[in-house]
């Protein structure tokens, strides 16, 4: 079976697990959304409650991340877990839908399952199968950092010259106060000025 595209005729109460290795290309994902070295390693729970189909697991692997102060890439580990639900799509055709009205049963609650959580994110279907790689595209999106650093101690490039300070200091350093704040603090003034003219 194919893990991104489960039938949901095998998605029963007890459970279906899924596992397996995926490269970013499997995901669909684009060269702007996240760069995966090599796989990341998926595993999914799936179960189904009445029409519902909850979805746990976690995602392993290696992003390939570019730094925000330094602009060098690096690789970021990358571990998260995930929890969502998919539903049939309110306007499915009839004909889809036909399938399992034999044990359609709509009164019962679902035992020991939290419903609408507000960090469950709904996913919809159609047909008879969940279609699980724009979900995980978007949960691996979401699970990015903002504002990527190769370390929290990056000293990020000098704002004159360019040079990765990183790699050691530049002339600019020896000339100026090297302090980063000093820099920034010059930039403002200048911004300043040039603001109130
Ligand atoms: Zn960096
Ligand atoms: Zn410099």
């Amino acid at each position: 079976m194919d893990i991104l595209t489960p039938k949901i005729v095998d998605i029963t109460a007890e459970g279906l697990s899924l596992s397996g290795d995926l490269t970013g290309d499997e995901l669909g994902l684009a060269d702007t959304d996240v760069s995966i070295r090599g796989t990341v390693a998926i595993g999914l729970d799936l179960r189904a409650i009445e029409r519902t189909f909850y979805v746990t697991g976690v995602v392993e692997g290696t992003a390939i991340r570019q730094c925000v102060r330094c602009l060098k890439d690096f690789d970021d580990p990358l571990a998260f877990s995930l929890r969502v639900v998919y539903e049939r799509e309110p306007k499915a055709p009839v004909s889809a839908s036909k399938r399992d009205d034999g044990r359609k049963k709509k009164t019962a609650t679902p035992p020991e399952v939290e419903q609408d959580e507000p960090n469950d994110d709904l996913y919809y279907f159609t047909g008879d199968q969940l279609e699980l790689a724009p979900m995980l595209r978007e949960q691996l999106i979401l699970a990015s950092p903002m504002h990527p650093l190769c370390s929290e101690e990056c000293r990020g490039l000098c704002a004159r010259c360019g040079k990765d300070l990183n790699e050691g200091p530049c002339h600019c350093a020896v000339d100026q106060t090297g302090s980063p704040f000093q820099v920034l603090r010059t930039m403002q003034e200048k911004l300043r000025e040039s603001g109130s003219r």
